[in-house]
């Protein structure tokens, strides 16, 4: 991946990104960083980039003239037009989410401002978006270019030793790392804990993945409960909706995480009580792009233990088309939202193999349970 930095202080994002792992990475060939001094192209005689604001106000603004000239100096070089970012306190925060998804481009130009920041119509006319790394403002967009540039380039093939370092991290699932421990076993009186040292993987991943959850409920409860960025994904279901229901939960029941299949005349039941309001029951059409993408059935039991209202999330389907887009989890996200004030807590059963629904549940915060389940009928 090619980055192409335009900025006043080139020296500054060189020195930063020709260390450690991602200067190494640059040696290698994995990624190359080239930056374009703004100041080489102003048409001042006396080499400056700046003016005072219209409108008054304190500070300098950077003018178009040199940052578009610059612009086009590393267009033709390039001969390319690349998605070009402006870093700015104002711009979307810096995500892993976000960065993983610049790490897919093939070149990436940003726009560092310095000062107090660049005329709004060289932005207008070359910027694709504005990226800010947090809610501070610092003095000028180098160092933000190198946070960018070093958290695109770890999640790029081959610059951290193993892929997986950087998907088991805070962040990459939605939820914050657990603690780590190395040698020695006893420091200062403090100890490792025992189950680490201990070799049982099966044990160490259900801990780790525990320490995840609660430390990320401790630390950054809105990263679990985090509000739906997108035009709401579920609505109630309507008589218009019962053939293709019928579809999706025959689907369903034929899914191989679904261990018994049902009659039909429970389907047709089940619709005619969700929409005659049957107090036990509820469920929501899932849609995506305005079409039904799948649906979810949920039904209300009591817990003493959970002390109040507890959702049991039946039935989850995306229908294969729409799969891919992570609507499960978004839905059950939603549906949180939703039962916020009302439920205690959510269960679901899932199947011992079922690795990708597990995933997501996980990722959203569920946890096995210790207690075996029983039936009678
Ligand atoms: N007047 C601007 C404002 O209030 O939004 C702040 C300008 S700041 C002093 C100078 C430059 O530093 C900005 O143009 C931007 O490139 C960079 N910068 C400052 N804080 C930043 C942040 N949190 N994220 C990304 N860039 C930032």
């Amino acid at each position: 991946m090619k980055f192409s930095v335009m900025t006043l202080f080139p020296e500054m994002i060189d020195r930063v990104l020709n260390e450690s792992i991602i200067g190494r990475a640059r040696k290698k060939g994995i990624l190359s960083v080239e930056c374009f001094n703004i100041r080489d192209y102003t048409q001042d005689k006396h080499r400056r980039v700046d003016d005072y604001p219209f409108g008054g106000g304190g500070g300098m603004i950077m003018q178009c003239q040199p940052i578009y000239d610059c612009y086009r100096a590393l267009t033709e070089k390039n001969a390319n037009k690349p998605y070009t970012v402006y870093l700015s306190p104002r711009g979307n925060v810096l995500t892993q989410k976000k960065a993983k998804e610049l790490s897919q481009l093939p070149h990436l130009a940003i726009l560092c401002g310095h000062y107090e920041g660049v005329d709004q119509r060289i932005l207008d006319e070359i910027v694709d978006e504005e990226i800010s790394i947090g809610d501070y403002v610092l003095t000028g967009g180098e160092l933000p270019a190198c946070v960018m540039i070093d958290c695109i380039s770890r999640m790029l093939p081959g610059v951290l030793a193993e892929e997986s370092s950087y998907e088991e991290e805070s962040h990459y699932n939605g939820l914050l790392e657990h603690p780590q421990y190395t040698q020695p076993r006893v420091w200062n009186g403090r100890e490792v804990p025992e189950l680490l040292t201990e070799g049982n993987h099966r044990l160490m991943e259900k801990w780790k993945r525990e320490q995840s959850i609660a430390i990320t409920k401790k630390m950054r409860p809105d990263l679990i409960r985090r509000p739906i960025p997108d035009d709401k994904r579920l609505r109630f279901m309507k008589e218009e909706d019962r053939p293709l229901y019928l579809e999706m939960a025959t689907a369903f029941y034929n899914t191989p995480g679904v261990l018994h299949t049902i009659p039909q005349e429970h389907i047709h039941k089940t619709f005619d009580n969700i929409l005659s309001g049957n107090p036990y029951l509820n469920a929501y059409m899932i849609q995506f792009e305005k079409k039904v993408a799948g649906y979810c059935l949920l039904s209300h039991t009591w817990s003493q233990e959970g002390g109040g209202l507890t959702v049991w999330i039946e039935e989850l389907y995306v229908r294969p088309e729409f799969r891919g887009h992570k609507l499960a989890d978004k839905a059950l996200r939603e549906l949180f939202n939703l039962y916020e004030d009302t439920a205690c807590r959510y269960r679901l059963e899932v199947t011992e193999d079922n690795r990708i629904a597990k995933k997501i549940y996980y990722r959203l915060g569920f946890k096995g349970l210790d207690y075996q389940q029983m039936i009678k009928e």
